[in-house]
């Protein structure tokens, strides 16, 4: 949810970065909104640093423009620009005290000594770490602590956008989980604008506003995280969310496509009037299995040749007689009670199925 009103606070016009003849970010245009919390997610290599880099002012762009509240500050040095960057490597002093880290762009400010030290103890309230920790070493802080740390030094001096390059990838998977959601409370509470960057949709999909996806320098797609999870604009979008099963298909009739490799017809939902051909998009969770996937307008039959648990979920892997295999996940109280290489039945709801074009 945005805090603020709808205009945009940073605007990118055009942007283009090239690094010698290989062009990383290819004429790329997005309007952040103030008080949002965006996410620029991507494969590794797709362009978010260098995309991130050049917002902070650590990098000028080779083409195009950055606004500012209109303002255009492609030569604004990052040091005069109201932003802050934190980083994955989190750059704090290692041999200071967390108070000296929190409080370090107010003395370079020249802010006296009590007025910095309350506004460290209230970043430290806010970041839930102890008021005792303002005396402690940084490097007798565990990983998580050192994080929120990084993350109070960064707001102690009040910026307008603070940018995130992947700050949590070095984190054990609970701790990261608790500090996504731990970031989302501080946009919160804060109404500041957070650009964050990841390779992780899951991760953006917790926190973000929006989300824009990258791939080789260009956004595919930007939207909510429900639009991108209901809506991926192309194969590469769903595929991104994870484990899907993705079938080429063309056209066969009114709301039926053929699939390209075995001929199969299949009962497809949202054909558009100009589809041809294209990609059925069918997320695990929809698929139902045994006797549970009687009911359902499509249905494949293939052997069970894999079974695993995800907790509160099973996943079971399906392969087809002509060799594709197909990812099915069900809660517990839906489990498949056969065994191992049975021939099961597997079947979905077109509703619950998207076709995408490429
Ligand atoms: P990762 O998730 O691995 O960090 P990324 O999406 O952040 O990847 P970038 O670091 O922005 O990707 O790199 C995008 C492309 O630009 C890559 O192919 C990279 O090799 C290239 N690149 C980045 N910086 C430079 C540079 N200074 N000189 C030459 N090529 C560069």
């Amino acid at each position: 949810m945005s805090t603020n009103t709808d205009r945009p606070i940073l605007e990118l016009k055009n942007i283009v970065k090239k690094f010698g003849g290989f062009t990383a970010v290819d004429d790329l245009s997005l309007d952040i909104v103030e008080g949002e919390l965006f996410t620029i997610v991507g494969p590794s290599g797709s362009g978010k640093t260098t995309m991130i880099r050049m917002l902070a002012g650590m990098d000028k762009p080779t083409g195009g423009d950055i606004l500012l509240r209109g303002e255009r500050i492609n030569d604004v040095a990052a040091n005069h620009r109201p932003t802050c960057m934190v980083f994955q490597s989190l750059a704090l002093f290692p041999h200071r005290t967390v108070g000296e880290n929190v409080e370090f762009s107010l003395k370079i400010r020249g802010v006296d000594k009590p007025t910095r030290r309350k506004r460290a103890e209230e970043l430290l309230e806010q970041l839930h770490l102890p008021l005792s920790y303002y005396d402690k070493g940084v490097n007798q802080c565990s990983g998580g602590e050192r994080q929120r740390v990084a993350l109070a030094r960064a707001l102690a001096f009040d910026p307008e956008i603070l940018f995130f390059d992947e700050p949590l990838s070095a984190l054990d998977f609970r701790l990261r989980k608790t500090l996504e959601k731990e970031l989302k409370d501080i946009h919160r509470i804060t109404g500041k604008t957070f650009v964050y960057i990841t390779h992780s949709l899951e991760e953006a999909m917790v926190m973000s506003d929006r989300i824009g996806i990258m791939r080789e320098g260009r956004l595919v797609q930007v939207g909510s995280p429900d639009e991108i999870y209901n809506q991926p604009k192309d194969k590469f979008v769903a595929q991104f969310m994870g484990e899907v099963n993705v079938l080429e298909v063309e056209k066969a009739g009114e709301g039926r496509v053929r699939v390209t490799n075995n001929g199969i017809e299949l009962a497809a939902h949202g054909m558009g009037p100009d589809f041809e051909a294209g990609f059925l998009v069918v997320r695990p969770e929809v698929v139902r299995i045994g006797d549970n996937a009687a009911d359902m307008a499509n249905k494949l039959t293939g052997k069970l040749f894999n079974e695993y648990s995800l907790g509160s979920r099973i996943q079971y892997q399906v392969r087809m007689a002509e060799g594709a295999t197909w990812v099915v996940e069900r809660l517990r109280d839906e489990r498949y009670s056969g065994q191992l290489d049975d021939d099961v039945t597997i079947g979905w709801q077109p509703e619950d199925a998207m076709l995408v074009l490429e």
